[in-house]
């Protein structure tokens, strides 16, 4: 074995990062990846991870839709396709998106594997290093990590419980640019929210509009979580009243299901081209496979039927965790109340430091996501994010429990001055 051989084996990591390309330096495992090894524990009530609950999806239905597409249509369904994505199911979006107001031309959909790839693709386009990202404050984990490799500068902006704050929008804009820095997009979920659950309502939604038009800063409208509103639809997509400057990141990750993988990006058609191509060159094309099952799941099952009851199971989930969480949790924490999607944001007393509490939660056997996992200059340590879609009611309030314990010692030591004293 030749010594470099045996080093790249023995990974000496001091080695390696001399031979990486300077953006391979930015790519860091998120803080919710190191968490999984733990929280996946069994006798850990995980309300950590953001993962859709299969249960609600007939399995039985499933075999069935992936046994006759390969019986009828295998030759393609395993076959390399288009770059873009394949023709019908590009239509059949169209449909979807129509849910939310939208009118699209299926020309200008990119299939992409997952919305994150397509995360990925726009920072690929637009970000050159030191480049401006703006993003709500807090932000979804992925998105942060992505534009952290293209070595963009993430600028948050406040969130309320009604989303993004114009105001807060239209100052970071001047300030950013009083530095002479290039903002590149806005990126947000006005959808209940990752992590924070909370929803855009429709006048921000056209005062953002407005102010990033005039701005011309593109907006990019991710809405993986759109359909899963527990008692009312969410209001109409962004891209439902500008066709000219979003790009809407759509996905069926949590609508039917992650593993297969399917997301697409809807683009001014000026963009289309640039997004094809840079799809090509990291995917060739998205898997044909996974497009027609979901395709012919689209055309031949109950979709909207299923997404309610994917709702329905959500919703009792949440109602778990908000209703535990009164019961539980100390006076000085206050949480948000989300009307659909997977996540609560906790806020707790400023001197709480969440990812420091973390060890001493995992003793109690429950995790969560310390809130600095979701700002990319370090604060959130007051805050964490709490899933409510995976575990069942039951395990939601005994986690909630343990956690509400735990916070409360943390309080009562911080006011003893234990802390001072050791
Ligand atoms: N955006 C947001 C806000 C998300 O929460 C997620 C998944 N957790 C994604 C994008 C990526 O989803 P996928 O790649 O599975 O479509």
């Amino acid at each position: 074995m030749s010594e470099l051989t045996s080093r790249f084996q023995t990974g000496d990591p001091q080695h390696l990062e001399r031979r990486f390309a300077a953006r391979a330096v930015g790519m860091q495992p998120s803080e919710i990846r190191s968490l999984f090894a733990v929280a996946s524990r069994p006798e850990i009530v995980s309300l950590a991870g953001g993962m859709p609950n299969l249960s609600a999806l007939p399995m039985g239905m499933m075999a069935d839709v992936v046994h006759n597409l390969i019986s009828i249509n295998g030759a393609e369904a395993l076959q390399y396709g288009s770059g873009q994505g394949h023709p019908k199911l590009r239509e059949q979006i169209c449909d979807v998106m129509a849910l939310e107001g939208i009118r699209a031309n299926a020309d200008d959909i990119v299939v992409t594997t997952g919305s994150q790839q397509a995360l990925d693709l726009i920072s690929r386009i637009f970000i050159d290093p030191g480049d401006v990202v703006l993003v709500e404050a807090p932000s979804y984990v992925g998105a942060l990590g992505t534009f952290h490799q293209y070595e963009a500068s993430v600028v948050h902006v406040e969130l309320d419980a009604n989303g993004m704050v114009p105001e807060a929008l239209r100052q970071a804009i001047k300030s950013v640019r009083a530095e002479g820095r290039k903002i590149k997009f806005l990126y947000l979920i006005p959808n209940y929210q990752n992590p924070s659950g909370v929803l855009l309502p429709a006048d921000r939604r056209t005062e953002i509009l407005e102010i990033c038009r005039k701005e011309e800063i593109f907006v990019v409208e991710d809405n993986p979580y759109g359909l899963l509103g527990f008692d009312r639809p969410s209001p109409d997509a962004m891209r439902a009243e500008d066709s000219e400057n979003v790009i809407y990141l759509g996905s069926f990750s949590k609508t039917i299901s992650p593993g297969l993988r399917v997301g697409w990006a809807l683009v001014p058609p000026s963009l289309k081209e640039k997004l094809v191509i840079a799809s090509e060159s990291s995917i060739l094309c998205p898997s044909n496979f996974t497009q027609l099952t979901i395709s012919n799941y689209l055309a031949d099952q109950p979709w909207r039927d299923q997404i309610a009851s994917f709702c329905n199971l959500y919703k009792v989930r949440r109602d778990a965790m908000l209703e535990s969480l009164t019961e539980h949790f100390p006076a000085s924490a206050t949480w948000t109340k989300p009307g659909g999607g997977f996540y609560v944001w906790v806020t707790l007393p400023p001197e709480i430091d969440t990812k420091a509490m973390m060890p001493k939660a995992i003793v109690a056997k429950v995790a969560y996501v310390p809130g600095t996992a979701f700002y990319a200059d370090g604060l959130g340590s007051w805050a964490m994010r709490l899933s409510y879609c995976y575990p069942t009611p039951e395990r939601i309030r005994e986690g909630v429990k343990a956690l509400g314990g735990v916070i409360k010692q943390e309080i009562e030591r911080r006011h003893s001055g234990y802390e001072l004293k050791n």
